[in-house]
């Protein structure tokens, strides 16, 4: 059967009405475009140009700029750029507007200033937008100055770096030419998020459960790139089909010392010291645990450090057992350790101290596991009560985390939480009370 006329494609309207706004000016929705650029002048030196070079800019009044660990160095605007405390007030110059300012690379973390989370080497860069873009505050003008009409404006914003010759860029962003990212995301005014990497690069990306998946690791590491993708083939799909996944692509970055030895999460992304393998001589997955803060759809409240913390360890450990690349041995060698490593005793809401986040936490984490699937008679288990966590897109407590695993319990679970989390007493392996 053949049709009368040929359907047109939605698509097709969307267009043409897209261009007949442009060109009568009835705009609903005006563009505008953002380009950053990090100038790595000399990798000799600790600090980075950035550049923003703004257009079609009339629908902004001022932007609000505060920086997190370090003050820029001689910033400078186009428009007028006023310092009020903690904060810089941007009038941009319309319609065209440039900012421009250098920052410090280097930052320490952790208690011996040994390590860094940011780091400029002779030859390579890591680094992540919260350290060197501020965190920014846009007010429109009428008519786009509230949050519901600002959403109608639509931009266009790029991340570009300029780098020494034979260095290489990645980030969490797709590529869309030589060291030029396009940032992706739900506001309308974008600032660069998650890792950045740069320098010789050594990078592979595999897809697996739909998401592109792209190893780039620098400073003359030893590529294990085959049993990282092979660990994460067998693993990774188990973490989306816990979490789901809102993102087609996450970055993970390794490079070696002196960058902290641990992983630290960013958005689409996350870093992991070059020594790290795959799995941890307690059986855990540094890999799969940053891989499950990236995909965590929630951010925990004040006092949810210990479960979101413990169900990434937890999981690191539980999901390798599921794939099959864990023994029941080793599986309870993990929980051992959890242990014999984890602070007890302990009211684990206020506790952020690692040994009770990472050790006590996924040990209380696989009893409540335990009791749910005897509550149930194996009919549910802590993934409903994570899935159910996961419906949440704010920040979650305490509460609603004991909330949702007694909603699929089918049971109130306040002498466990009592018992375990409130007052951090040991659950036996082998039977949980
Ligand atoms: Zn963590």
């Amino acid at each position: 059967m053949s049709l009368p006329f040929k359907p047109v494609p939605s698509a097709f309207f969307l267009t043409f009405t897209s261009w007949f706004v442009l060109l009568t000016g009835v705009a609903q929705a005006e563009n505008f475009t953002v380009r950053y650029v990090v100038s790595v002048e000399d990798a000799a030196q600790p600090a980075v140009l950035v550049r923003w070079d703004l257009a079609g800019i009339d629908e902004i009044q001022d932007i609000s700029l505060r920086f997190r660990n370090h003050k820029p160095l001689h910033i400078e605007a186009s428009g007028t750029l006023e310092e009020q405390g903690e904060r810089y007030i941007w009038r941009p110059q319309r319609p065209y507007a440039r900012l421009s300012y250098r920052i410090v690379v280097n930052a320490t973390r952790g208690a011996s200033q040994q390590r860094f989370d940011s780091y400029l080497a002779p030859d390579w860069m890591v680094s992540r937008g919260r350290q060197l873009f501020p965190l920014v505050a846009v007010r429109y003008r009428s008519p786009y100055d509230t949050v519901e009409s600002s959403r109608k404006l639509t931009a266009r914003a790029y991340l570009a770096f300029q780098v020494p010759r034979g260095w290489k860029c990645a980030t969490a962003y797709p590529g869309r030419a030589q060291n030029t990212f396009e940032l992706r995301g739900p506001r309308s005014f974008l600032t660069p998020r998650g890792w950045f990497v740069c320098g010789h690069l050594h990078t592979e990306a595999r897809e697996i459960a739909g998401v592109r998946l792209e190893l780039a690791q620098v400073g003359g590491v030893a590529a294990e790139s085959e049993t990282i993708f092979a660990f994460l083939e067998a693993t990774f799909p188990l973490l989306t089909r816990l979490l789901g996944s809102k993102t087609d692509r996450i970055l993970i970055v390794r490079a070696p010392d002196p960058m902290w030895h641990g992983g630290i999460s960013g958005e689409g992304s996350f870093f992991l010291h070059a020594r790290r393998g795959v799995r941890d001589p307690d059986q855990t997955s540094p890999f799969l645990h940053e891989l499950f803060h990236v995909l965590q759809p929630f951010k925990p409240a004040g006092d949810a450090d210990w479960f979101v913390e413990g169900l990434a360890e937890f999981y690191s450990l539980e999901l390798q057992r599921r794939a099959g690349l864990l023994t029941q041995r080793r599986f309870l060698k993990g929980l051992r350790s959890f242990e014999r490593y984890g602070l007890w005793n302990v009211d684990l809401r206020t506790q952020r101290d690692n040994a009770a986040t990472n050790n006590t936490a996924p040990l209380v984490l696989y009893a409540l596991d335990q009791r749910i699937q005897r509550l149930t008679a194996g009919k549910a288990r802590l993934d409903d009560a994570v899935r159910r966590l996961s419906q949440h897109d704010g920040r979650v407590d305490s509460a609603a985390f004991k909330s949702a695993a007694e909603a699929v319990a089918g049971a109130p679970l306040t002498r466990f939480f009592q018992r375990y989390v409130y007052a951090g007493q040991v659950p036996r392996l082998n039977r949980v009370d």
